[in-house]
């Protein structure tokens, strides 16, 4: 089995680096940057969000695990503390060449420029907002129109994505098996004037979303972690990802419900008595 290690850059994400390639030494683990069967990132999620993007054009033949070192952990589920067992773990899957990985579904988009059309994906959301005036957009569900935005901005996420920014935004957390994307509003102006649904919505994996954009707006356009100032959008479709998936390793059961909890609520607080 191939891994390669993608950390924070923090001194104890490297630490840890370095340990884990002693720690796997004795096992049949063989580093490799270019082609790893598992990428282990070591950090926060922002740091599996880096990783994920490296290797987005190999997601048929790579999987992800995370250690987060000191900070939220969502697709980061290990502790620092357990890197030996998580050695061992992978060690003993790549002796008995069974990896155990759950799909997750990601957002495609298709931007189309005057140019021509450019496809991204993303594991989180994608994220479209005004720069120097607030954000017009027509919005179209299967081709028909829904709504005019106006306001901060629009937020697709993902299922993996709903407990990020989505989550901020009012926008339900949705479980990881279900293909399906979600429209969340970043502060839309509602008036006798200017109406939105004032909802999220939630759009299975056929069905598509079309965003456009007043023309010539100066956008910021944002994919996970990455931002780009755009002015050359005439429209932005989004939907599920059909046919790529992003591949998680599980060495462990940790069921999303409980990834959930021990991020947001806490397992103690979860199991609090009240009177
Ligand atoms: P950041 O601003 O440094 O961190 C954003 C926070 O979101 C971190 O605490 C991060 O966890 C957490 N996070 C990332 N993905 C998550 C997920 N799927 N579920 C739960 N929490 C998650 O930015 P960054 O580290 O580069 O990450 C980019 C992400 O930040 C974007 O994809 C977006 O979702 C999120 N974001 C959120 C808001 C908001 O909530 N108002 C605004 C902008 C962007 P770690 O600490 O473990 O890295």
């Amino acid at each position: 089995m191939k891994y390669n290690v993608v950390h924070r850059g923090d001194d104890i994400s490297f630490r840890l680096m370095q340990t884990f390639h002693k720690l796997v030494q004795k096992f049949e683990l063989v580093h490799d940057e270019q082609d790893p069967d598992i990428v282990l990132s070591i950090g926060g999620d922002g740091t599996l969000l880096h990783a994920f993007h490296q290797y987005k054009d190999q997601l048929e033949t790579t999987a992800f695990v995370g250690i987060h070192t000191g900070r939220l952990g969502f697709f980061a589920d290990w502790k620092p503390d357990e890197v030996e067992l998580l050695a061992e773990l992978m060690g003993e899957s790549a002796r008995q060449n069974d990896l155990r990985i759950v799909k997750y579904p990601l957002v495609e988009i298709q931007i189309t420029t005057p140019h021509g059309i450019e496809t991204q994906l993303a594991l989180n959301e994608f994220t479209l907002k005004g720069i120097d005036a607030t954000l017009t957009a027509q919005l179209h569900i299967n081709d028909e129109p829904l709504e005019t935005f106006r306001g901060d901005g629009i937020c697709i996420s993902t299922p993996a994505g709903s407990t990020a920014y989505n989550k901020s935004l009012g926008g339900a957390i949705v479980h990881p098996s279900l293909d399906a994307i979600q429209i969340a509003e970043i502060a839309s102006i509602n008036n006798r004037v200017y109406r939105t649904l004032g909802s999220a919505i939630i759009l299975p994996k056929h069905h598509h979303c079309d965003i456009y954009p007043r023309a010539s707006q100066n956008i910021l356009l944002s994919l996970d972690h990455v931002y780009n100032q755009r002015n050359d959008i005439l429209s932005i479709r989004s939907m599920v990802a059909a046919g790529k998936k992003v591949k998680f390793a599980r060495f462990r059961p940790f069921p999303f419900w409980s990834r959930v909890r021990e991020a947001f609520i806490g397992y103690e607080a979860a199991h609090e008595q009240k009177p």
